[in-house]
């Protein structure tokens, strides 16, 4: 059954695309195509797009962004670690069940571990989804600071270390053949703030891959995934944010078929005694990573791009370039001075003034 979350269509979406038809032989009739979009505000705690680009009816898009808010909805509930849902066992379920007995969880949930572990390890821990116990004192903090500015403060590091000592990626058993979780640790706990939205994003996006919906584009919180070209065949404009004033664009890139994560150090953050706090931590210091204003990662998975956007935020550039290249994905790194750092393939893509 398809749940009808709280939905908006982009009316006054952009002007009317005027396209060339391009087929060899064509003469250049031009094609009309009405971008269409959709808005949900009950994801993942941020707003969701569908845009689309090729010629679908609206009745057709309207069915389409639907089906496409129905897995972004499983996998918002699947990881959720604030909120249970009758009838599963999510992320918030197996973190108050920390330390109890292994937990049967949905399959999607198995595979979404799997392959959390998996970029653990290729990120060498930098992007861990254990640290649930350092990054919940960090949030506690932030929420505090909303609260009362005033009086906004930092974890104590005593308190930061001893949370540290229940982050092994060790702690999280996961038993496929039975289908089950169980974290070991009663203090430890999954907090998938960096990988969840671009891992969902994935599966939507193959999704409408599998419908061959090529000229979709899925923008959750800012995580981009494009599927596809337009239907011209050329890519999008994608602004990347000035970190020192996101409302202004520092760079524009063309991209088409891939994705564009970037994690920044302007999204989330509170002020304790006139010093910036953001929310990506460092694995190596237990707090907010210094190295970079923005990090922003592209590359066909958004899961990986996600990851990696993460995970290079907290090492240096030249270890992120080690990374990168593992994966074959690009990079632009923005320092807190200004300075543009480039991955090889990345300055490419990059629209020259
Ligand atoms: P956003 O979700 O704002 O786009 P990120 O993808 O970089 O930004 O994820 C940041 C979130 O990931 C934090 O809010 C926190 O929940 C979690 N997190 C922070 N640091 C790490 C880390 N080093 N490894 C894994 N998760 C982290
Ligand atoms: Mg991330």
């Amino acid at each position: 059954m398809k749940h009808f979350p709280k939905v908006k269509v982009i009316s006054a979406f952009c002007a009317v695309l005027m396209l060339s038809a391009l087929m060899a032989g064509c003469a250049s009739a031009p094609v009309k195509v009405e971008p269409k979009g959709m808005v949900y505000f009950n994801y993942f705690d941020t707003v969701s797009y569908v845009y689309c680009y090729i010629n679908d009816s609206a009745e057709q898009f309207e069915s389409c962004s639907a089906d496409v808010a129905v897995i972004l909805e499983e996998y918002h509930q699947l990881f959720d670690i604030y909120n249970e849902y009758t009838g599963i066992n999510n992320l918030c379920t197996l973190n108050k069940n920390a330390g109890g007995e292994a937990l049967k969880v949905d399959e999607k949930l198995i595979d979404f571990l799997l392959y959390a572990r998996e970029l653990h390890n290729r990120t060498d821990g930098h992007m861990n989804v254990m640290m649930g116990s350092v990054l919940r004192l960090w949030h506690d903090c932030r929420e505090a600071a909303a609260e009362d500015r005033e009086n906004a403060s930092v974890p104590d590091i005593k308190a930061l270390e001893d949370a540290a000592k229940h982050t092994s990626i060790e702690l999280l058993e996961i038993d496929e053949e039975n289908c089950t979780v169980r974290i070991s640790d009663p203090h430890a706990s999954i907090d998938v703030g960096a990988l969840g939205k671009g891992y969902a994003i994935e599966r939507a996006a193959d999704f409408l891959s599998a419908e061959g919906k090529l000229g979709y584009v899925l923008n959750v919180g800012g995580n981009i995934r494009i599927i596809g070209t337009k239907p011209d065949g050329s890519g999008w404009v994608t602004g990347i944010k000035n970190p020192k004033d996101p409302s202004t664009i520092a760079v524009n890139i063309t991209i088409a078929d891939t994705s564009c994560v970037t994690s920044g150090s302007y999204e989330r953050f509170f002020i304790a005694d006139g010093k910036k706090y953001h929310h990506i931590i460092d694995p190596d210091t237990l707090f907010p990573a210094e190295y970079f204003d923005s990090v922003t990662v592209i590359t066909p998975d958004s899961g990986v791009a996600d990851c990696l956007s993460t995970a290079l935020f907290c090492m240096s550039y030249e270890e992120g370039l080690k990374l990168l290249e593992s994966f074959g994905a690009e990079a632009l790194w923005i320092l807190p001075d200004g300075e543009k750092l480039y991955s090889p393939g990345m300055e490419q893509l990059v629209n020259k003034a």
